[in-house]
Parts: structure tokens; sequence; C-alpha cells
């Protein structure tokens, strides 16, 4: 019997490269883009695994639990590294990331927009702290890539991690990495890593240097085939609309929980994500209680906030303007809201 999910035209290496260049386009990187088969948080620890060694200084931004992750592989790889922890549920400040790197630094990482906080950095001002420092700029861009702006070169981002599952709407078996020269002078290099999955200097000889003309292992066909799909459809939307209509759900959201009386968590738009909202779980909501479409809009953000805060989703295909509604009238209807409460809060959304 044949069955579309199974018997799936093989990845030609032509594909494979050529889905690699797109996403270097999408990201502004003229440098080299690395498939890493598995969900973004591999590609991460790969990334941590191959660019640190024994005596980096490293200086590592944590507003989730992704940064903590990745001072820990860091660390593990021999670098000493100095945790920069922001309040938890809100984005580093500068003068702490300035302050940090005025001990000397060979690496600065942050995560750009979380989807676990709600927050996003402010990379371009640390990015020139980082870039005066003379520090490897490392960013995980997992969520931010389709949400925010981007321009990795323009940034004078070294190595940058993306996830096709978030903004961009396409699968999570696959991640991809960008690294410019400065990367891979630090990644290729006597002893490093290799022969194993967490090397990217595998990736390189197998891959790079053997001209892209043979597949490095064997890719998942599901995988590749969804991520050309969904690289179609980002490239028809455009990307920069894509980055525009999260902005816009993110604004409109805002607006929106604030009308059925949420406090927001993060204070100022600059500094939220524009993939969650997060806001203090109001004592009437029950999430457990609530019918699939409030499930689908709202679960609680990752982290200790001291206090219970609740996540509005508005990533990929959340981020449009029916997604958003049907999450606000479910959400409006287990807090108990009114029809008018909640009519008012849809038509604040659609003005905002
Ligand atoms: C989701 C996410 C990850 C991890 O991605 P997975 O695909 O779930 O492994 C890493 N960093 C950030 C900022 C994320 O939002």
């Amino acid at each position: 019997m044949r069955h579309d999910l199974l018997d799936l035209p093989p990845v030609p290496a032509a594909l494979y490269g050529d889905l690699a260049d797109r996403i270097g386009r999408l990201v502004g990187c003229t440098g080299d883009v690395l498939w890493v088969q598995g969900e973004a948080i591999l590609a991460l620890e790969a990334l941590a695994t191959s660019i640190a060694r024994p005596g980096m200084r490293a200086v590592n931004v944590v507003t989730s639990p992704y940064g903590r992750l990745f001072g820990a592989w860091l660390r593990r790889a021999g670098a000493t590294v100095n945790d920069v922890v922001a309040p938890e549920g809100h984005p580093v400040a500068t003068g702490a990331v300035e302050a940090a790197l005025a001990g000397g630094a060979d690496l600065l990482a942050l995560v750009h927009a979380e989807s676990a906080s709600g927050v996003c950095n402010p990379i371009e001002a640390i990015a020139a702290l980082g870039r005066a420092a003379g520090a490897l700029l490392v960013v995980d861009a997992v969520a931010s890539i389709g949400g925010h702006p981007f321009a990795m070169d323009a940034l004078g981002a070294d190595a940058v991690v993306i996830g096709p599952q978030k903004a961009l709407g396409g699968p999570a078996g696959i991640a991809a990495v960008a690294l410019s020269e400065r990367a891979w002078a630090a990644i290729d290099r006597p002893g490093a890593p290799s022969d194993s999955a967490l090397a990217l200097l595998d990736l390189r000889r197998r891959w790079l240097d053997a001209g892209r003309g043979t597949l490095p292992g064997m890719p998942s066909a599901l995988e590749w085939w969804a991520m050309a799909a969904a690289l179609d459809r980002i490239e028809a939307e455009g990307i920069d609309a894509v980055v525009g209509r999260h902005l816009s759900t993110r604004r409109a959201t805002r607006a929106a929980l604030r009308a059925l009386g949420l406090q927001l968590w993060v204070g100022n738009e600059a500094d939220a994500s524009a993939l969650v909202t997060t806001a203090v779980l109001p004592a009437a909501l029950d999430l457990a209680a609530g019918p699939p479409a409030l499930r689908a809009a709202v679960d609680l953000a990752v982290g200790d906030f001291g206090v219970p805060v609740i996540r509005f989703n508005h990533t990929g295909p959340r981020a449009r303007p029916l997604a958003l509604a049907e999450g606000l009238v479910a959400l409006g209807d287990a807090l108990g809201a009114t029809p008018q409460t909640i009519d008012a809060a849809l038509e604040t959304a659609g003005t905002a």
C-alpha cells in the first residue's frame, strides 16, 4: 500500500543546499548555513559544544531556561561563563551586559525574542556592545525569525540558530545554524569536537568542503519537504509581511488583554516578544477547565515569576486576526466576561 507520508521522494542534495541558501537570505546572512537534523535545542547544544573551548571567556545572557542551558553547555565545553541573569520575565539591561563585558569576553550569547517568558532583548544595543568588546556574537533566534526584524550580517552576529517551527510556521524536526567566517575560525581548530552529532565541524567537512554535492547523513524526507513548503509559504507572503503581522498581533493582543482586565507582565511593548504575550494569571481563570480554543491560545509561561503568569500564543499561523479573535473570545468566556466586554476587547484589538 502506498502512503503519502511514507513513500516520499528522497531529498536531493540540490534541494538541501537550496533551502539553506533561502534561509540565509531570510536572515540576512552571506556566510554558511548548516542544517541540523533534530529540534532547535539540539542545534543550540551543537553550536555551544562546537564553538566553546577551554579557556574561552563567555558572557551569557539569561532571560529564560534556554539561556541557562546554553551557559551550561558552554561550561561543559571548558569555557569560563559569566551569566548575566535578567529579572524573571524581563529583558536584560544593557548596562548589566556592558559591565560583564568590561571584564573581557571572547563570546557573547543571548536569546533574541523569547517564546518561554514573553520578552524581547534589546539586540541591537547588545550587539553593539559585543562588537565593541571584540566578542563573537551568538544569537538564539529560534523563535524570533519571522516574528521580529532580524539581519544577521548588519547586526554583526557570528552564529545564529534558526527554528522553522515558531514564527515561520514550519516543521519542528530540523533547525539551521548560520555562521560567519569569524565563527568558523573559532569552530574549525585543532582538537575541536568531531565525529559527533554535536560537531558542526563534521557538517563542514561532509557537506561544505565536499562541494555540497553529497548529503551529510540521511535526511528525513518528511522534514525537508515540509521545510520547502514552509519556505514557499513564507516567501509568497514576504518575510516583511510575516514580521509585520507578528508585530501588529502583539499590539492588538496587548490592547485586548488590557480591555479584558488582565495585567500585562511586560510593561513596554518594545520589551515584549511578538510571539507570545504574558500576563498575570487572573484568579478567575481555570486553564485546565477551558475549551480546546482556550488551551490552544493560552497556557502558563515558562519561568519562576513569583506569581503564576500566562502566555497568549500568537506565533506563526496564530499571528492572524481570526486566530486572535478565537483565542480572545475563549479567554473572555473563561474569565466570565460579559458579551459586551468581549466585543469591546475584540474592537480594541481591531483598532489597536
Ligand atoms: C522554542 C525555542 C527553543 C527550542 O526549540 P525546540 O524546537 O523546542 O527545541 C530555543 N530557543 C528559543 C528562544 C525558543 O523559543
